[in-house]
C-alpha cells in the first residue's frame, strides 16, 4: 500500500478511500508489431506501477486526478466523450464509455487518484497500464465479472475506438496476464497465450528508456498498420491468407514478386521474419541455446530498424552503443518512435554499462536515459483499505 498516494486522495476528494489498485507496465522480449498483425509475441509484466486509491461518489461523476498530471478531469458517466480538453484522463474515461457501449449500467460515480513510477509514454506501455487498470477498478468496483482475458479485451477496444490507436492486443495481454518470472507467448490469431520459462543463463535482462517523448497517437504507428493492411490486400489476390501472420518465410519470395512496392514488401518482410524469430526464440531457449537467443534479438532489432523502420536515431544510438559496453543482445522493445529498449549482460558488468551508456548518450544528446534491471512481475492487484 502506498500510503503518500493515499494521503493524496484524502487531500483531493472528500469521498471515503475504500480500495487500493496496483498494475505494472511490460517489455516484449521479441516479437514486435506482429500483434496486429495477428502473430506472435513474448512479452512480460515488469515491476514498475500505476497505482490507485479509488472512492465511491453519492453523484454520478468520475473524477480523477494523476500526481503526475496537474489537470484533474471530471466527466459526468451520462456524458462521455474524447475531448481534447479531457487530456491524459481520455484513456481512463474510454473504459466507462466502452463499458456503458457494451450495455453495462454503471450506477455511481468514482473518485480516482493514480501515481505512477512508469516512464510515461516510453514504450514501456504506461498507456495499457492505465487502461488495463481503470478496467480492472470498474470490474471491481461495480462487480462486474471480468476475468483478466476480458479486462485487456475491454481495455484493447477501449484503446481503440475510443482513443484511435489502431494498436494490437500484446500490451494489455502482458499487463493484466503478467506472471512473476513468466513470459506470456502470445498468439494474436486467436488471443490464446502460454505462460512460458524463458532462461538466459547467466545474463541479466536490462531496460534502457531513452527517454524521448512522443506520442503514439501522433506517430507513424497507425501508418505502419496501413501499410501492413495494404499489403495484405495485394497478397490476397493471389493467396487465401488472412493476416501476414499466415505467411511463411519461404513465400517470401512469392510475396516479392505479388508486391512492387519496395517500402511495401519490406514490411512484409519484417513481420513474416519476426514471427518466425519468435517461434525460434522459445525453442533456442528451451534447448538452452543463449547464443541462438542472442542472434534472434539483435536481428529483431535490425529488421525494425531496416525493414520495418520505427526504431529511430536514439533507440539506433542506444543499440550500437550497448554492444560496444559488454551487451551480448539489444533491441527496441515495444512501439518504438523513440522509446525503451532491452538487452542482455552479465550482472556484474551493470553498474560500468549504466555508466558508460549514460555518460556517451548524454554528451550526445543532451538526455539522461533511464536504465534498470528488468524484474518479471505479477500482473493486476487490488488490495481493501481498512
Ligand atoms: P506508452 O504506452 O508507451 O507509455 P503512449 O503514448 O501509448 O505511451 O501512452 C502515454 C499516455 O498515457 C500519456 O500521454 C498519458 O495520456 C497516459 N498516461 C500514462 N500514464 C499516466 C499516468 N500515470 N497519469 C496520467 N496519464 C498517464
Ligand atoms: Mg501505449
Amino acid at each position: 500500500m502506498n500510503t503518500k498516494l493515499l494521503e493524496a486522495y484524502k487531500k483531493s476528494f472528500n469521498t471515503k478511500p475504500l480500495k487500493y489498485f496496483s498494475s505494472p507496465c511490460r517489455i516484449n522480449l521479441i516479437g514486435e508489431h506482429t500483434d496486429y498483425n495477428k502473430g506472435l509475441a513474448l512479452p512480460a509484466a515488469i515491476s514498475k506501477y500505476i497505482q490507485a486509491v479509488v472512492g465511491i461518489r453519492s453523484d454520478r461523476k468520475i473524477s480523477l486526478k494523476s500526481l503526475e498530471k496537474s489537470k484533474v478531469v471530471t466527466v459526468d458517466l451520462d456524458n462521455i466523450s474524447n475531448k481534447p480538453e479531457n487530456r491524459w484522463g481520455n484513456y481512463p474515461l474510454g473504459i466507462f464509455a466502452t463499458l456503458q457501449k457494451r450495455g453495462y449500467k454503471l450506477p455511481f460515480g468514482l473518485d480516482i487518484i493514480f501515481y505512477s513510477n512508469v516512464p510515461i509514454a516510453s514504450g514501456l506501455s504506461s498507456s495499457a497500464s492505465l487502461l488495463d487498470l481503470t478496467a480492472f477498478i470498474a470490474s471491481i468496483m461495480y462487480d462486474i465479472p471480468l476475468d483478466k482475458k476480458e479486462i485487456a479485451l475491454l481495455a484493447h477496444q477501449s484503446e481503440t475506438e475510443f482513443n484511435g490507436l489502431l494498436c494490437g492486443v500484446m500490451d494489455e495481454f502482458a499487463i493484466a496476464l503478467g506472471k512473476k518470472d513468466k513470459c506470456i507467448l502470445l498468439d494474436c490469431k486467436d488471443n490464446s497465450f502460454t505462460y512460458e520459462d524463458i532462461s538466459f543463463q547467466d545474463l541479466s535482462l536490462v531496460v534502457i528508456v531513452s527517454n524521448v517523448r512522443r506520442s503514439l497517437i501522433a506517430s507513424p504507428y497507425n501508418k505502419r498498420v496501413e501499410e501492413c493492411n495494404s499489403a495484405l490486400k495485394i497478397i490476397q489476390k493471389q493467396f487465401d491468407v488472412a493476416s501476414l501472420s499466415d505467411i511463411k518465410v519461404s513465400d517470401l519470395p512469392m510475396c516479392r514478386k505479388l508486391i512492387k512496392d519496395d517500402v511495401l514488401y519490406k514490411r512484409v518482410r519484417h513481420i513474416v521474419n519476426e514471427n518466425q524469430r519468435v517461434r525460434d526464440f522459445v525453442k533456442a531457449s528451451k534447448s538452452g541455446d543463449i547464443r541462438s537467443m542472442i542472434h534472434l534479438l539483435n536481428e529483431s532489432h535490425e529488421s525494425l530498424r531496416d525493414d520495418y523502420e520505427v526504431t529511430g536515431e536514439y533507440l539506433d544510438y542506444i543499440h550500437e552503443i550497448s554492444l560496444k559496453y559488454g551487451a551480448f543482445a539489444e533491441r527496441m522493445t515495444g512501439a518504438g518512435f523513440g522509446g525503451s529498449s532491452i538487452a542482455l549482460i552479465k550482472q556484474r558488468d551493470f553498474k560500468s554499462f549504466k555508466e558508460n551508456l549514460t555518460r556517451d548518450y548524454i554528451n550526445k544528446y543532451h538526455i539522461k536515459p533511464t536504465i534498470f534491471l528488468a524484474d518479471i512481475c505479477d500482473g493486476l492487484s487490488v488490495e481493501d483499505i481498512k
